[in-house]
């Protein structure tokens, strides 16, 4: 089924990227001035509706169809999509979020952290990358989809850009709201979300490669609460035999201070033999073949936290705290909080089983505070996913692509626990450095990779509007 698609589709390649601008109140706007006009509108988890209000204004002005999903603060949510969303059409979903985190001590900012400011080629502000810059890279790719294919008919596919409320805050109100109460209607075919940049300096035998990972599975996330009450005569003169302050420090330290056993399951295990291949001598060896130098490569591993956080569940005691603050007085109630990441195939009764195990105290009664549903990782063989990879090649030739999980868990997740296909990429060439700075001080997006970001995904619609079994 090609043919209708073909001449809109190669007419848009002739306009050259550079020149796409996006409508506002009269005025044509380049990607990265209406990037900085989003980041001018406030809006920390729980207060989205002024910016979700002006992004819906840009999307109405741009031809797309709206649907609301909620319109109040925490629970502001839109689609805007090339077809109406009653056309009934499969729909590819760029998701992402309108919320940002706080920004701290805005003293610490080089620019006011809502001021959007261009400076040095870079757009800088809160949200800048997280989330708002991708968001308006998606948004330009999915207007670019409503002008190239204005006039096609029977097209296989709707695309829609999906901006959600509190991602950041995994509040009712936002994409669990929206799969709740709207899946059948947005009819998801797949869903693309936040995801990684590409990246230089992953490969140490080649630092000037560029990685890029499209996501299929994320770790998610379980938090536990633990209490433990020992009735104490209270004054501090006198030690007890046993008090909760000391009885949790000693069933924690159990905790903390094992180390998480590694569990290679079949995507860390793709994972680590995919960068086998990119590195050389020993170290390509030992990635290629995990299992068998298992003994010799994981101490190694577990140096990178951030790379030995996909091979292991992680337990991360992030509060301790006691009834009272006095120094004399024996508290007779602790409370500890821990954040704890499972992967994919953990069995919950199982970690937990194993948890309560190292804990070594029955009289701590342990609460799950939150949790995510568990879901399957999205397959890497599918026409979605080796359409985002043609396409990041396509725009970047000299790139290592690969499948990839992430340690961290977002609204994709809400999707991917339906049994949608999800796949997270930012397709645009970042450093580093520039990483650093995602939800801390001086957020910044430099604005010269943003073309490339769109361009890739014009090419990821374009392939899968062409192509239907
Ligand atoms: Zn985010």
């Amino acid at each position: 089924m090609i043919k209708a698609f073909i001449i809109p589709l190669l007419f848009s390649q002739l306009c050259l990227a550079q020149e796409f601008t996006i409508k506002l109140n009269r005025k044509e706007y380049k990607i990265h001035e209406i990037l900085s006009q989003y980041i001018q509108i406030e809006s920390i988890s729980g207060n989205e509706k002024n910016a979700g209000e002006w992004i819906k204004e840009l999307c109405l002005q741009n031809g797309l169809h709206v649907t609301q999903m909620g319109s109040e603060n925490g629970n502001f949510n839109l689609a805007a999509s090339i077809r109406p969303l009653d056309s009934g059409l499969p729909n590819i979903i760029f998701l992402n979020h309108i919320d940002v985190v706080p920004v701290g001590d805005s003293v610490q900012w080089q620019y006011k952290p809502f001021s959007g400011r261009i400076e040095a080629g870079e757009v800088w502000g809160r949200g800048a990358f997280d989330n708002k810059g991708a968001a308006i890279v998606q948004l330009a790719s999915v207007i670019q989809a409503g002008k190239t294919f204005k006039k096609s008919e029977n097209l296989p596919y709707n695309i829609t850009f999906l901006a959600v409320s509190c991602e950041e805050t995994q509040c009712s109100g936002g994409a669990k709201y929206v799969a709740d109460y709207y899946l059948k209607q947005l009819n998801p075919a797949v869903v693309i979300g936040e995801g990684p940049p590409g990246l230089k300096g992953i490969v140490d035998t080649d630092t000037s490669l560029s990685l890029f990972g499209i996501s299929i599975a994320h770790k998610r996330a379980f938090w536990l609460k633990l209490e433990l009450e020992v009735p104490t005569a209270g004054h501090g003169s006198t030690t007890p035999l046993s008090y909760s302050n000391r009885d949790m420090v000693i069933a924690l330290n159990n905790v903390v201070s094992h180390e998480q056993p590694v569990e290679f399951t079949p995507i860390n295990t793709h994972l680590l033999k995919d960068l086998g291949k990119l590195e050389k001598g020993i170290k390509a060896m030992a990635l290629k073949h995990p299992h068998a130098y298992q003994g010799a490569l994981v101490p190694k591993l577990r140096e990178h936290p951030e790379v030995f956080s996909l091979l292991s569940n992680t337990i991360t005691l992030t509060s301790i705290h006691s009834e009272t603050d006095i120094i004399n007085l024996i508290p007779g109630k602790t409370t500890a909080l821990l954040d704890c990441r499972l992967l994919p195939n953990t069995n919950r009764e199982d970690f937990l089983a194993y948890f309560k195990k190292q804990l070594n105290n029955d009289s701590i009664h342990v609460s799950v505070l939150y949790e995510m549903p568990p879901m399957h990782p999205s397959s890497d063989t599918t026409k979605f996913y080796k359409a985002m990879r043609d396409a990041i090649q396509y725009v970047y030739p000299e790139a290592a692509i690969m499948p990839i999980i992430m340690p961290n868990f977002n609204d994709v997740g809400v999707f991917r626990s339906k049994g949608i296909d999800c796949y997270s990429s930012f397709p645009i060439q970042l450093d580093l450095e520039h990483m650093k700075h995602i939800h801390n001080y001086n957020e910044s997006l430099p604005i010269a990779p943003l073309m490339n970001g769109k361009l890739t995904y014009d090419k990821f619609i374009g392939s899968l509007m062409l192509y239907k079994e």
